[in-house]
């Protein structure tokens, strides 16, 4: 058997209804609204296979993806939406090696999906100002193996950030109140995102840039819509998630001119 299941290995358990559980597999047993799943119980079965809980529900052992991680975490913070996320760490060109300034870190969503693209020899430095947002994030981390490639400093950014860094990612209520210290802790040609709720806020972040010479400012906003996957009656689900934050990016050059 390829790659059974171990101890200590985070499995989703899907039931045919689609409802779904994520936990590690450990001692003990988890009560779901089709019975109890007896955790040791699925070590050494394969990845994708079919098991049944005490009354004999049937449910399919699935490796987590990161968004499942993303959509079921503790949180008590907003976090960045994974309809975000991939084209943020795009703009933010993140990729294995780089380093990345994380700010504020909230409940780690986004810190976690950085330090995943800076992979093993890349750092990511984390900004709190709040010791229990500062701890819960290292909670997830530690939970998703990323803490190694990241550190959370408990500092208000507004006294600057303690490194220069390739990109760096603010989500934060009043952005535009730290643009120095983005633009001063920036290698040249470095990537800034910045994700506000409102037009007000992007409208004080773009006069606060502009006071800098940054290049490349662009304001975005994703829109996604689901289909249900319904052959004969393909259609969007009634609901939408119809707004999360706009996106703003910019890229640091030297050039000052005043
Ligand atoms: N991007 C995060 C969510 C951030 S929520 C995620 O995806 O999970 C915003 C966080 O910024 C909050 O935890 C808040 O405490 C922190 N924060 C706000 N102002 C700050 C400041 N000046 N310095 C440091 N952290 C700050």
């Amino acid at each position: 058997m390829v790659n059974p299941v171990r101890l200590g290995d985070r499995i989703l358990a899907v039931f045919e209804d689609g409802r779904s559980f994520l936990f590690t597999v450990q001692e003990g047993k988890l009560q779901t609204h089709h019975g109890v799943i007896d955790l040791a119980s699925l070590v050494g079965k394969s990845y994708g296979s079919v098991c049944e809980t005490h009354t004999g529900k049937r449910f399919y052992i699935m490796k987590p993806r990161f968004v499942d991680e993303i959509y079921k975490m503790k949180r008590q913070t907003q976090i960045v939406y994974p309809k975000d996320m991939g084209f943020i760490l795009l703009m933010l060109d993140v990729h294995e090696g780089r380093t990345v300034i994380d700010a504020g870190v909230g409940s780690g969503a986004m810190c976690a999906a950085l330090a995943r693209a800076v992979g093993t020899t890349g750092k990511v430095y984390a900004y709190e100002r709040r010791e229990e947002f500062k701890r819960l994030a290292e909670e997830n981390l530690k939970k998703w193996g990323l803490m190694d490639r990241v550190e959370i400093k408990l500092k208000d950014i507004s006294e600057g950030f303690d490194e220069t860094v390739d990109a760096i990612f603010l989500d934060v209520p009043d952005p535009w109140n730290y643009i120095r210290q983005c633009y001063e802790a920036l290698n040249g040609s470095g990537n800034l995102a910045i994700v506000c709720p409102t037009t007000n806020q992007v409208q004080r972040v773009l006069e606060e840039l502009s006071k800098f010479p940054f290049l490349n400012v662009e304001v975005w906003e994703s829109l996604f819509r689901q289909y249900k996957p319904v052959a004969e009656r393909l259609r969007p689900f009634d609901r939408m998630i119809a707004h999360t934050a706009y996106m703003v990016f910019a890229r640091k050059t030297m050039d000052w001119r005043d």
